[in-house]
């Protein structure tokens, strides 16, 4: 669905993208991943056609983005990293005026807009200059999804929601897939793509170390574990769920599964009472090095 050739973005002597090699699948959803800086906003920029290559080629459906910047933006549904909006205007108006480059009739607008006001679960007449940054990143999504595209570019769609509006991103990116949609999600948080993509991509300092199925990047779950009392005993009562390393008073179990509803029968079952217990995360600057390193 999207073909990317050895794209290339320069800003005088810096390389903000880097030969830039990349198909995308119909209907696959990618987790574009990488530290601020590393050149992502740049490379949904580039395949939109809103910025023109130094070098390459990138075509979606079929369409050579450079040449025909309009067909793609038929196609294609953006949420970019700051939406703007008429500060003045209701969400609604927005999204009306907005659905006029598609060409819809005002009624066909106006239920479309309905539809996708209540999915995003936006309901108020307030003007988007009095809007939240949680709220704007929902208007967000709205417009990106307003003409039913079959591609859909997210530039860090989470970076401002509370945690219930970036769940309920997910189960909108999660039904889009559903619909056959393809698509292109970046973030700096790798839980947050774990949970929705089937294929990442890691992109550091403009060029794309590695792409690969999101399960071959976690090397098990980390569960962390603080009883109490803390002894020695703990070592062997925890040891069938993995493997088991102690510090301070805390107990790392590196196990293939999410154990943490057994680890804390356990244990209590055993006499220990939980002061914490959570699993953590992978640290995204250590898959960055562990990809760094593969590639060497
Ligand atoms: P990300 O979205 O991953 O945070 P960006 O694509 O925004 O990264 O930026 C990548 C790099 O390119 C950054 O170092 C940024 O400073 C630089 N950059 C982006 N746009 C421009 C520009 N118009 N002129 C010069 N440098 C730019
Ligand atoms: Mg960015």
């Amino acid at each position: 669905m999207i073909e990317v050739e050895n794209l290339s973005k320069v800003y005088g002597k810096f390389k903000a993208l880097d030969g830039l090699n990349l198909t995308i699948e119909e209907n696959e959803v990618f987790g574009f991943l990488g530290p601020n800086g590393s050149g992502k906003t740049t490379t949904i920029n580039l395949l939109m056609g809103m910025l023109q290559p130094t070098e390459g080629r990138v075509s979606i459906a079929g369409i050579d983005v450079v040449r025909h910047p309009r067909e793609i933006k038929k196609i294609c549904g953006y949420l970019p990293e700051n939406v703007g909006f008429y500060d003045n205007m209701s969400a609604k108006s927005n999204l009306l005026y907005f659905s006029e480059f598609y060409r819809m009739s005002k009624n066909e607008a106006l239920s479309r807009i309905n539809e996708l006001l209540e999915l995003v679960e936006l309901d108020t007449d307030k003007k988007v200059g009095e809007f939240s940054k949680g709220m704007k990143q929902r208007l967000g999504m709205a417009q990106a999804l307003l003409n039913d595209p079959e591609v859909i570019f997210l530039d860090e769609p989470t970076s401002g929601l509370d945690p219930q509006g970036a769940r309920l991103f997910r189960k909108i990116i999660r039904e889009q897939k559903k619909e056959g949609k393809t698509i292109f999600f970046s973030s700096h948080i790798l839980s947050e793509v774990r949970d929705v993509c089937e294929t990442v991509g890691i992109l550091y300092r403009g060029k794309l170390i590695t792409k690969r199925k999101i399960d071959e990047f976690s090397s098990g779950y980390r569960i962390l574990v603080q009883p109490e009392p803390f002894d020695d005993n703990l070592m062997d009562l925890l040891s069938e769920f993995g493997e088991i390393s102690m510090s301070d008073r805390m107990i790392l179990i590196t196990s293939e599964r999410d154990c943490r509803l057994e680890v804390s029968k356990k244990l209590f079952e055993n006499g220990y009472y939980l002061k914490e217990l959570y699993i953590k995360d992978i640290d995204l600057e250590e898959v960055y090095m562990k990809a760094i390193g593969l590639e060497e």
